[in-house]
């Protein structure tokens, strides 16, 4: 594996690949590695030459008050996880490097984000679709590997490559969980070991919410209400939300069909911590 920090240098052996006919799977992540993201490695061998991981904890999509600076970071550790899945270029731009230049483009996501994560992080998926869009065209992927737990950020990337016309295909990976059920994520780090073990209320809730569909329930209201009235009986976090929407428009809907998302969102004493289930009736 070789580790690569500038965008210039990338760029050019992206080209280099390009040119030589090696198709390039893509791993875009903010590191502090974990089974999940090398999920996403597992899959995108499946199908590339190249594997390329990015690590980039991006300034763009925190907001002011959120954990920019606090972000978990390992970077030693991170090269030995990437190095033992298999990928073969590890992409680590400094912020300095990406943003070189003062912006002349400012990009705004139109629909996907009037919800779910999109109300309390006004500016995220702009700083997501942002940094992207970079990522896309400095590496240009013939694949790029998402993962499910966040499932907006699939939904608005999907809008992304549509309207830009971005010439990769997206790859959707469904979320690696502990045995208790909970979604693993680099903020689980965050959790006290009494939250840990509240935490896994998030999928047992989403799974008895399948559960009422499968049985033939259709009132939408109520199956939010029992997902909210499990979680409360279960853990001490917050409630941020609990939706239930169309996927991948993520839209209101009034009637049970096709395919909806049943999402969540926590606030923890030091954590958020998101979930949710898609579910194809
Ligand atoms: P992050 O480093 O948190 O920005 O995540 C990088 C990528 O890994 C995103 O596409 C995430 O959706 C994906 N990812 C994070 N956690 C998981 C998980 N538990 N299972 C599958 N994919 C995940």
């Amino acid at each position: 594996m070789i580790t690569i920090t500038t965008k210039q240098e990338m760029q050019q052996l992206a080209k280099q690949h390009k040119t030589d006919g090696n198709s390039i799977g893509f791993v875009p992540t903010m590191g502090y590695l974990h089974v999940g993201h090398l999920k996403l490695v597992k899959e995108a061998k499946k199908n590339n030459d190249i594997i390329i991981m990015s690590i980039f904890v991006n300034p763009l999509q925190f907001g002011p008050g959120e954990d920019y600076k606090a972000y978990p970071r390992d970077p030693e550790r991170d090269k030995q996880l990437a190095e033992e899945a298999g990928v073969d270029i590890l992409f680590m731009p400094s912020p300095g490097n990406m943003y070189q230049n003062e912006k002349s483009i400012r990009m705004t996501v139109l629909r996907r984000t009037d919800t779910l994560c999109g109300v309390n992080r006004p500016g995220h998926f702009d700083g997501v679709v942002t940094v992207l869009s970079k990522l896309f065209n400095i590496i240009m992927p013939d694949r790029a590997y998402f993962g499910l737990k966040d499932a907006q950020q699939f939904a608005v990337v999907s809008g992304l490559v549509e309207d830009l016309d971005f010439p990769l295909e997206l790859i959707p990976v469904e979320t690696v969980r502990e045995a208790s059920g909970l979604a693993v994520s680099s903020r689980n780090v965050y959790l006290n070991e009494k939250e840990r073990i509240q935490a896994s209320a998030l999928y047992k809730s989403l799974q008895k919410a399948k559960e009422l569909i499968n049985s033939g329930i259709q009132d939408i209201e109520a199956i939010i209400c029992e997902v909210k009235d499990y979680m409360k009986a279960n853990m001490e976090g917050d409630i941020d939300y609990v939706e239930l929407l169309s996927f991948p428009e993520l839209e209101q809907i009034t009637v049970l069909k096709g395919k909806v998302i049943i999402a969540v969102a926590v606030k923890f004493s030091k954590a958020r911590l998101i979930d949710n289930i898609i579910i194809d009736i």
